[in-house]
């Protein structure tokens, strides 16, 4: 079974990502802790992603599209139930992830969205900055995010209903509480 995790950011998809691993042993593809990770080590990729991750802006689609694909066969991917957080971000990544998927005799078999309004993620996100040390935590960068995701990452949405696979959860409640409603979803899908 292949999950994306969907919805703006701070809106819970890292924690419940967690809680979906230790339940049901998802290997998880975080594109933002990949690219994150790639920063620390200051690879060639990690710099190109800096500039874009540090304005708040996606990194081009080529570019994380040819990220997945080799991710994807990688051994220690190759064959596990996956849970996609932050990917796809646009519609093009979500069309090439269908094929990237399809090509593997695989499919994206749920969406499960995560929804909070703009108000709380931002109260979330400047929370979060004073911890994270995340150079993309703070409220000029949030806002930008957040335009970023109304403009090119929501539209997903309509996509996935259209495919009939989307599941809306309301993000705004305890976290034990969105989880029990996610893993619930998940077990009526057998
Ligand atoms: P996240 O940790 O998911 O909030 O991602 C942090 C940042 O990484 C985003 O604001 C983007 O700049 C970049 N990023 C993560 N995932 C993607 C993606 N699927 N496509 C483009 N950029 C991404």
């Amino acid at each position: 079974m292949n999950i994306v995790i969907f919805g703006a950011p701070g809106c819970g998809k890292g924690t419940q990502s967690e809680r979906l691993i230790d339940r049901y042993g998802f290997y998880h593809i975080s594109t933002g802790e990949l690219l994150r990770d790639h920063i620390a080590r200051k690879t060639p990729l990690g710099i190109t992603a800096d500039r874009y991750i540090s304005q708040g802006h996606l990194i081009p689609d080529d570019l994380m599209l040819s990220i997945i694909d080799e991710l994807l066969d990688s051994d220690g991917v190759k064959g596990k139930n996956v849970i996609f957080d932050g990917f796809p971000r646009t519609v093009k990544q979500a069309e090439e992830l269908e094929k990237l998927l399809d090509k593997r005799g695989a499919a994206v078999d749920t969406v499960i969205g995560l929804e909070v309004p703009d108000e709380e993620l931002i109260a979330r996100l400047i929370n979060r900055g004073k911890e994270s040390g995340r150079a993309d935590d703070n409220i000029d960068t949030i806002k930008e995010r957040l335009s970023v995701y109304h403009t090119q990452t929501q539209p997903l949405r309509k996509y996935y209903e259209n495919r009939g696979n989307y599941k809306s959860i309301n993000g705004s409640r305890a976290v034990d509480e969105i989880f029990a409603e996610i893993a619930g979803h998940i077990d009526s899908l057998g």
